[in-house]
């Protein structure tokens, strides 16, 4: 199968059937064997009835009905595992996004090998203020702390080579930070293609101001989980150190004042509690390292890695 079409969606029933008949144009004009996989995440209108509908027209599409909502990374998370294509697309249902540019996205994985390609919506149609500008900001800060060169992490155009999918796991709100997923999982080759965007045409967004607050949190987590998430005593036990061997320090020097010049009391001393802060300190985050490790050595797939080829086995 050439292509997997992933559309996470939450009460978008009135943009539904224009997107699939454009989605359905665009793969006969190309000839392209696909699937359309609709994650309903909750809907409460009439999403999937809709979807129900579309697919009893056109069985290359399939849906997954979410219980309640869970959100953007779960419904993407859930497409990736069933989804078969040769290269898998992302988009959004709201018709933000061009199915038009679906066949360059897969020609640049195809011919220029890339392993993701997300879409930079570089002329935006959305509010100045509540998104265009604080989504700058998230960018830059983005590109500095992972290192991977886009424009726009946030696009929900993307398309990814199919190992791609496979190997990472899309959690809590990651859907941001899927190009960073995949610089984690060993996926070097990752790029970007200028996509047309349009205004909302039905419905409101589902995403408020919230994002900017966790949006920020997300990416901490996930460089802390990218960087130390197997080896946490590393990043504890660095700072356990410093903090311990500081408060120590002082405790060595007070001890001795004390010896020279008896008459001040050592509790009087502002250093005193310095040295105890940061011994305990130090011993709290040798603590937590150890924690840290003891969770990670029994996490699942703890020994799961990615292999690349192999040769005589
Ligand atoms: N979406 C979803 N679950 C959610 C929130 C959003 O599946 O909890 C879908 C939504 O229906 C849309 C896509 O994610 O297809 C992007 O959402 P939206 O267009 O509201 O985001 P914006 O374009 O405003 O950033
Ligand atoms: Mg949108």
């Amino acid at each position: 199968m050439d292509l997997s079409i992933v559309i996470p969606l939450i009460n978008e029933a009135e943009s539904l059937p224009e997107l699939t008949a454009w989605i359905e144009r665009v793969m006969t004009e190309h000839n392209y064997t696909y699937e359309i996989i609709f994650v309903d995440d909750g809907s409460t209108d009439n999403s999937w009835d809709i979807i129900e509908g579309l697919r009893a027209k056109n069985h290359n599409i399939k849906g997954i009905k979410f219980q309640r909502n869970y959100g953007k990374s779960a419904g993407l998370n859930e497409a990736f595992r069933a989804a078969s294509g040769e290269v898998v697309i992302t988009m959004d249902a709201d018709l933000q996004d061009s199915p038009d540019e679906i066949p360059e996205l897969r020609r640049m994985i195809i011919e220029e090998g890339y392993d993701l390609v997300s879409g930079w919506k570089k002329k935006r149609y959305d509010n100045t203020f509540t998104k265009n500008i604080p989504s700058k900001l998230y960018n830059a800060i983005t590109r500095r702390m992972s290192g991977i060169k886009l424009h726009d992490f946030n696009c929900g155009l993307k398309s990814y080579r199919k190992n791609v999918v496979k190997s990472i796991e899309v959690y809590g709100e990651m859907h941001r930070y899927t190009p960073v997923l995949a610089k984690w999982s060993g996926f070097k080759k990752i790029g970007e293609k200028v996509v047309m965007h349009q205004a909302r045409k039905y419905g409101v967004s589902k995403f408020g101001i919230n994002r900017f607050i966790n949006g920020p949190l997300d990416l901490a987590s996930i460089m802390f989980v990218g960087r130390y998430g197997k080896r946490p005593m590393h990043f504890f036990g660095l700072l356990g150190s410093i903090f311990f061997i500081i408060g120590i320090g002082i405790s060595v020097y007070l001890v001795i004042a004390k010896i020279m010049d008896s008459n001040v009391a050592l509790t009087n001393r502002p250093g005193f509690y310095f040295a105890l802060i940061s011994t305990v300190l130090g011993m709290q985050l040798f603590l937590a390292g150890f924690l840290g490790e003891l969770i990670s050595r029994n996490a699942p797939g703890r020994n799961s890695y990615l292999i690349e080829k192999k040769s005589g086995l």
